[in-house]
Parts: structure tokens; sequence; C-alpha cells
């Protein structure tokens, strides 16, 4: 047998199975056709963050584990993860009054274990027009509370390189192409410039992402494939038009969007989008840019924005498929295993990126009926992260 694991996909999460599985003291190979953080995980909100907005849909459980995580990633990483003032408007015909939102916050005060950073307060009106142009018709109340925000591409490169220095090998790019399973272990073949090639494993971990079904599809015997929708989230990267952080509420559909300043640009997003085709190809639409654009010019009526300066970029979700609007289906990671008492493969799909890490350790206990056992070489609870130029 060549390796315990071989991962398929350097995203976050295939980054964190690498980093868990390595300092478990496992064997792993790291497949990407890429390089890390091609896909999604370059394409998020780069917040690592509890997800107020997921106490509407009771999701408790993953905002208590999110808001874990964020604690954590903010003394593992404190030059990739930092904390950032998000500011939340309520206004007259704001969906979410402010008591709403005082509890919604309170609430995450509570799941945080009382956290300092889970802090918040209303600013006191004469505060308000220091907000860089904010909206003041019918402003009832201003919240400030505290995220986390990133760079997400550069997290993931720090967890593979991490993975990488416990033993984990990366080959890359290399893109997997067929597995064969059987009772004892799995074959997998991939392609890369030097040609085909093919190892063994116990486990083959699919973490391809948005292109998870297509790995599932590769597999021999053919396996169960999850019905999941790629919902497409879009951003538009401004020029700096604003300092402050804004969480609002899109006044066409009550949705929330971000306006985050990040390296230099503003970021405004998201959008939500059943994507239909390859996921190579989700791009920002027309509309969704118009739909942007709409809720910035709604809440800072004197912002200029010169269209040419308009820049922008889209990433897929993979959300389990129902009839709920992509807003309220679980935002929890999904996995699926071919055989529960004796696992060889694992797809996972979805989750978030504040909670990689967390993922990482559900997915090996989920496969570790098929592992050795192995003496443990660190704990990732405790690896300091630190951004890598190249790996
Ligand atoms: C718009 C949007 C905003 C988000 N914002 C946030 C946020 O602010 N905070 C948060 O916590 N989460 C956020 N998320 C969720 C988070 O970004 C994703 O859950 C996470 O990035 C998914 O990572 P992944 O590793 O599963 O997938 P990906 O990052 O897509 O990685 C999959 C990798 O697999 C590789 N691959 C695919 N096929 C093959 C093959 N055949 N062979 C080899 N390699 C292959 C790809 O090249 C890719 O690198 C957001 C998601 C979206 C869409």
């Amino acid at each position: 047998m060549k390796y315990d694991l071989v991962v398929v996909g350097a995203g976050i999460q295939g980054a964190g199975v690498a980093q868990a599985a390595a300092a478990a003291g496992y064997t792993v190979l790291v497949l990407e056709q890429s390089s890390p953080a091609a896909g999604t995980s370059s394409k998020s909100s780069k917040l690592i963050h509890g997800g107020l907005r997921y106490l509407e849909t009771a999701q408790f459980g993953l905002v208590r584990e999110s808001l874990h995580e964020r604690a954590l990633l903010l003394k593992l990483a404190p030059d990739l993860v930092k904390l950032k003032p998000l500011h939340i408007p309520v206004y007259k015909d704001t969906t979410r009054g402010p008591l709403t939102i005082r509890s919604g916050l309170s609430l995450y005060a509570l799941l945080s274990g009382l956290d300092a950073n889970a802090r918040f307060h209303s600013l006191p009106s004469s505060q308000w027009d220091s907000l860089e142009g904010l909206r003041q018709d019918d402003l009832q109340a201003v919240f400030r509370y505290y995220e986390a925000q990133t760079d997400d591409a550069a997290l993931t490169r720090a967890v593979l390189h991490s993975a990488i220095e416990l033993g984990a090998e990366c080959e890359m790019p290399s893109r997997f192409v067929n597995a064969y399973v059987n009772s004892k272990s799995c074959v997998v073949e991939f392609e890369s410039e030097f040609g085909f090639k093919a190892v063994s494993c116990r486990v083959l971990v699919n973490c391809a992402g948005p292109w998870a079904s297509d790995v599932i599809s590769r597999i021999e015997p053919g396996m169960y494939l999850p019905k999941v929708d790629l919902v497409q989230g879009s951003h538009l990267l401004l020029p700096p038009l604003l300092q402050h952080y804004f969480y609002l509420e899109a006044p066409q559909d009550k949705r929330a969007v971000f306006v985050l300043p990040w390296q230099g640009k503003l970021m405004v997003g998201t959008t939500e989008k059943v994507h239909y085709g390859t996921p190579d190809g989700a791009q920002c639409s027309a509309e969704e840019r118009e739909y942007l654009l709409d809720v910035l010019s709604h809440y800072f009526p004197d912002l200029t924005v010169d269209p040419n300066t308009v820049d922008s970029f889209a990433g897929l979700r993979v959300l389990p498929r129902n009839n709920k609007t992509a807003f309220s289906r679980t935002r929890e990671v999904l996995f699926e295993v071919d055989d529960e008492t004796s696992p060889r493969v694992i797809s996972v799909m979805g989750g978030k990126l504040t909670t990689y890490r967390h993922t990482a350790l559900m997915v090996l206990d989920k496969v570790k009926a098929s592992l050795p056992v192995k003496e443990r070489v660190a704990d990732t609870s405790r690896i300091p992260l630190s951004p890598v130029s190249w790996i």
C-alpha cells in the first residue's frame, strides 16, 4: 500500500484534510489539477466568521463551531486572520429591526462562549454621519460587531504548506482521472505533464469542491451521486471607495450583502444564482453586477462608481438540492461515504472556509475504520500558520 490517503483537490478542504491526516501520522498524497485554492477557496467573501445570518435558519451548531474556529485561527494565524468591525445599519423598512439584531448579536456572543471578540454595541446617533455617506433617512440604529477577515487563497496555501511540512506529498498540477475501489484498497490514476501514474491507497478523499460530482462519476464500481446544486456567488471588486465594513440588507430581496475593504479594494458581495454547466464557466453576470451596484448606491447614494473600474469574481457553493432558496439551505458540510463500516471513498462538499480544520477531523473520524493505527505527530489546534509565498 503506497498511501493511507489520497486527497483530490487542494482547496481549503483538501489542504485541511492533508494537514490533519499528516498530523495524525498517516501517509498522504494530494492531487491538485491546477494550483492551491484555484477553485472556490480563492473566491469566497474572505470572512472567518461565525455566520450571524445562520442564526435565522437555526444552524446553531454550525455557528458555535465556526465561532470556536474563528477564535482559534485568530491565535494560530495572526498574520492571515484579522478582526474587523462590521456595521449593521437598521432602517424603518429593514426586515430585521433593532430588537431582532440586538437579540441575534446577543445569541452570537453567547454561542461564542462570551469571547471578548463577540462584543457589540449600538453606535450613538452622533456618530452615524461619520460612516462615509451611509444613507441617513429613516436610519434607526447602527450596530457594530466584529468578524475576522482573511486572504482565502493565502490561508489555503499556508495550511497546505503545513501539511507538506508534516510529511504530506503533493502532485501539482496533476489531475485525478479514475479510481478503482475494492474491499482492501483503492487504485488511483492521475495525469501530470509527465504522463499517467497510478498509486494505491486505503482511502480516497474527494475534496474537489464544485468538481466533486465529476470525481465521483470517475470511480469504479459506480457509487451514489449526491443530489447537489452549484450555486454561484459573485463579488464586485471596486476601487477603495469606503474604509468601513458593512453588513447590509439588499433592498431588492432582503438578502445579506457585505461591503468590505480588502487589500486596497472594496469588495461587494454576494449573490446566489444556480449555476448550470461546468464549474470553469462561473462568472459574474450583468444582472448580478447590477444587483450589487444597486445595493451599494441604495445605501451610499452619493458614491460614484466608474463602470470601467468594476472588476468581479464568482465562486460556486455546493449545496444540497431541494426546493428552498439558496439562502435558506444548510451551510453544513456534506459528506458522502461509500461504505460506513469499511469506507474507501469519502466526498466532502460545501461547508465553510472558517471550519476547514474541524471538517478535516470529522473526515478522519469517518474513515478511521479503514486506516491503520498510527502515532500522532502533531495537533492541528496548536500548529501556527504563516503566509507562504509559493508552494
Ligand atoms: C461566494 C462564496 C462566498 C463564500 N464566503 C465564505 C466566507 O466568507 N467564509 C467562509 O467560511 N466560507 C465561505 N464560503 C465557503 C467556502 O469558500 C467554501 O466552502 C470552500 O472554499 C470550499 O473549498 P473546497 O476545498 O471544498 O473547494 P475548492 O476550493 O473549489 O477546491 C477544489 C479543488 O479541487 C481541484 N480539483 C477539481 N477536480 C480535480 C481533479 N480531477 N484532479 C485534481 N484536482 C481537482 C480544483 O482545482 C480545486 O482547487 C463561500 C463560498 C462562496 C461560493
